[in-house]
């Protein structure tokens, strides 16, 4: 298979381009993810306390970034571990949309919540353990709010266009694909950032890509360079974690950037972001944006 992506993704008619649609633009509030600006998701891997979450929203908002994460309902690989704390995370997360007008992106892990989620959330995350989970597919199909798709972490592109055409044949294209990492025989990152899938997916889909450097490598050190990466390589954004204090986090802290390396990442993103964009300029027709 060289490079003949639409005949290979031929199956996926509603998330693959087409002459009609090349390309489709999601927007969340005035935030147009996949129209050219690199549009930053940020916030900690979990909420954990009110204090933990708006100090963290205030820092990203400063920052640059447009949109607060933070996972309410968390699938974690132990039954032991901090699973989140559900409503009472939601409510926090939309206290922090309130204050510093960050729009909010969290995960939605069972068909159960969707209605529930959907009322706090902006933007419904479905992690790279469900990708291929087709009940909760179909359902976030018809909950009205915009989908981020996590590519799972055994998935091919294939599979992650087959989940995206799941959400879509439901009513819903208001859908980004995001690049996480995968599994490989590779053991010195917690997974491989597939970087080739930004473009393959750029080229081959309508729908807007981000990439997720925090959970592709797992180490906070190797993040910023793999959100540079992701700038070169055209994806439209990224979803980042950060957390005030992340040895203490009660997930990911290992991944999750402290706020000052937020900063400092962002201030050194700035100049690649310029770079991208002068480049696209020339080859890009202009589009409305959102309301
Ligand atoms: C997360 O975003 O915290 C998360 C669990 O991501 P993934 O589904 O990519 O593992
Ligand atoms: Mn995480």
């Amino acid at each position: 298979m060289a490079g003949n992506w639409s005949k290979q993704f031929s199956a996926y008619p509603l998330v693959t381009k087409s002459p009609v649609c090349p390309s489709t633009v999601v927007c969340v509030g005035d935030i147009a993810i996949g129209d050219g600006d690199f549009v930053v998701m940020a916030g900690p891997c979990s909420v954990e306390s009110e204090r933990q979450l708006l100090s963290t929203a205030e820092a990203v908002a400063l920052g640059g970034a447009r949109i607060l994460r933070g996972g309410a309902f968390k699938p974690r690989s132990s039954p032991y571990a901090f699973q989140g704390m559900g409503l009472d995370g939601l409510k926090i997360l939309a206290k922090a949309r309130e204050l510093t007008g960050l729009a909010i992106v969290t995960e939605i892990l069972s068909e159960a919540d969707v209605d529930l989620v959907a009322e706090y959330a902006d933007i419904m995350q479905v992690g790279s353990r469900n990708m291929e989970n087709v009940a909760l597919l179909e359902r976030v199909g018809r909950c009205g709010r915009p989908v981020l798709l996590k590519r799972g972490m055994v998935a091919t592109l294939e599979d992650l266009l087959s989940a995206a055409e799941c959400i879509a044949a439901n009513g819903n294209t208001d859908i980004i694909l995001c690049e996480r990492g995968i599994r490989t025989f590779g053991t010195a990152t917690r997974n491989t950032f597939d970087i080739t899938a930004v473009p393959v997916l750029k080229a081959a889909s309508r729908l807007p890509v981000i990439v997720d450097p925090s959970h592709a490598c797992g180490v906070r050190s190797l993040v910023p360079m793999l959100a540079r990466a992701g700038v070169v390589v055209g994806a439209d954004g990224m979803i980042v974690e950060v957390h005030p204090d992340p040895d203490h986090a009660l997930s990911d802290g290992d991944q999750s950037l402290t706020i000052a390396q937020f900063g400092d990442m962002m201030r050194d993103l700035d100049g690649y972001i310029q770079l991208v964009s002068q480049a696209a300029l020339s080859c890009t027709s202009q589009s409305g944006g959102c309301a």
